[in-house]
């Protein structure tokens, strides 16, 4: 519970209430991403919020920071271990397994948008809950798959307004010689280095050291820089994969920078690793970011089932749009202003004329005077003002007035659908 001493609840730390004007963006965002990634072949999938702790703990990983040390567990009235979700992959994983979409045609395409929960430290764009929106393609290896995943949320982000970078790397697989030999190599250095590494990864030299690249402690960030990198050391299978990739994003259009030293926070990926990243966000410049994970359904006990996807932070997109000074379009066209006897029934006519002709209307249900509406007009972001007062009632009309230049003229309301479409 947060409550000052005797004073009104709060809603609890890292959480954030999503209200107008900037819900409109937050809802338009989120439907932009449903339609972009259905417009590539991705259905929706939702699961549920909670899952049984073991998924996250063998999926996700235990040498992640997200399982170690920001999960939302508890116990429920049954004694059963569950979390809430910290994140959207294993979640889906485990629902195409469980309901045998795998066994159908492949790949397997989903895309969800949902709540995530992990106990981080609250800062600017770091939240106790936070929405993502995700896409999954799994069933296949191929590389083009890989381009189609990082060209669909780059194309999402660019249609949102945002000018991302995107960095690309492969960590290779753990299956082949190039994980296993790479991880002897990285060892070495990290055990030479040891003194200079921040205390708390110095641990992870055992449990995950590939990890290291990941702190953000300055002296570890510091010995890093010198540290041997994957891609020097993936065998030809991982190479030859990567190289594909490449090929594909080529072929698409898609500019990446290479990122030798770009490794994910969470256990399951493979090969493919990559982020957005974009300025204006400080320290959390990352918009989102994904990749392989060619073992994560075995590590839940499913069948094999490679897999890559992504997932990307929507209230740190729209902190970053805002950044930028990049604002949402608005949702009402015309704003209409009655006053006078009978001037709201026929506006609220008019308005609803106007919405089932698929335009955004609104008007004023409370009396306003004509200076008053006049601001609401203003404030709800139309692009035109729909004046009616006792003579245009009287003579079947309105007078259009645009908001950006001021014009207006008098114009039959029965024109009001077509002058508005027309602009
Ligand atoms: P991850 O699942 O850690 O790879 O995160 C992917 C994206 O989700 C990040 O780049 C952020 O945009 C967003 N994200 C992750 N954690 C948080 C958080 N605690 N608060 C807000 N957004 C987050």
């Amino acid at each position: 519970m947060t409550a000052n001493e005797g004073g009104a609840l709060r809603a609890p730390k890292g959480t954030n209430d999503i209200l107008p004007p900037d819900s409109f963006r937050w809802e338009g965002l989120v439907r932009l991403a449903g339609d972009t990634f259905e417009r590539a072949g991705y259905a929706p999938a939702e699961t549920p919020t909670f899952e049984d702790t073991a998924l996250f703990e063998r999926g996700v990983g235990n040498t992640s920071e997200v399982v170690t040390k920001q999960m939302y567990s508890f116990e429920d009235l049954g004694g059963r271990s569950l979390t809430l979700r910290p994140e959207g992959t294993a979640g889906v994983v485990r629902a195409v397994i469980e309901h045998n979409l795998h066994r159908g045609a492949l790949p397997v395409k989903l895309h969800y948008g949902s709540w995530m929960f992990r106990q981080e430290r609250p800062q600017r764009g770091r939240y106790r809950q936070f929405f993502q929106v995700g896409i999954e393609a799994m069933g296949t290896d191929s590389p083009s798959v890989d381009a189609e995943v990082i060209e669909v949320g780059d194309r999402f982000l660019r249609s949102a307004g945002a000018t991302p970078t995107l960095l690309l790397n492969s960590i290779g697989h753990p299956a082949a010689d190039c994980k296993i030999g790479y991880n002897q190599v990285l060892v070495d250095f990290l055990r030479a280095h040891e003194g200079e590494l921040a205390p708390e990864d110095r641990k992870r030299i055992d449990t995950n050291p590939l990890r290291t690249f990941d702190s953000k402690e300055a002296a570890t960030i510091a010995v890093m820089a010198s540290a041997p990198v994957i891609t020097d050391h993936l065998c030809s299978a991982c190479a030859e994969h990567f190289e594909a990739v490449k090929a594909h994003l080529d072929a698409l259009g898609v500019d990446y920078s290479l990122e030798p030293r770009l490794v994910r926070g969470l256990d399951y990926y493979t090969r493919t690793a990559f982020e957005f990243v974009w300025s204006g966000l400080g320290s959390q410049n990352a918009m989102g970011g994904g990749g392989r994970y060619d073992g994560l359904s075995e590590m839940i006990g499913g069948d094999p089932l490679p897999g890559i996807g992504f997932a990307l932070g929507v209230d740190r997109i729209l902190l970053a749009l805002d950044e930028h000074g990049i604002q949402g379009r608005p949702k009402i066209d015309v704003y209409l202003v009655a006053q006078g006897d009978g001037a709201v029934a026929e506006a609220l006519v008019l308005a609803t004329r106007l919405r089932r002709a698929g335009i955004g209307a609104d008007l004023d249900h409370t009396m306003r005077g004509m200076k008053g509406q006049m601001k609401e007009a203003a404030r709800s972001g139309a692009r035109f003002a729909a004046i009616l007062g006792p003579d245009e009632l009287a003579a079947g009309e309105v007078t259009l007035r645009d908001l950006t230049s001021g014009e207006q003229q008098r114009v039959p309301a029965t024109d009001l659908e077509s002058r508005v479409k027309a602009g």
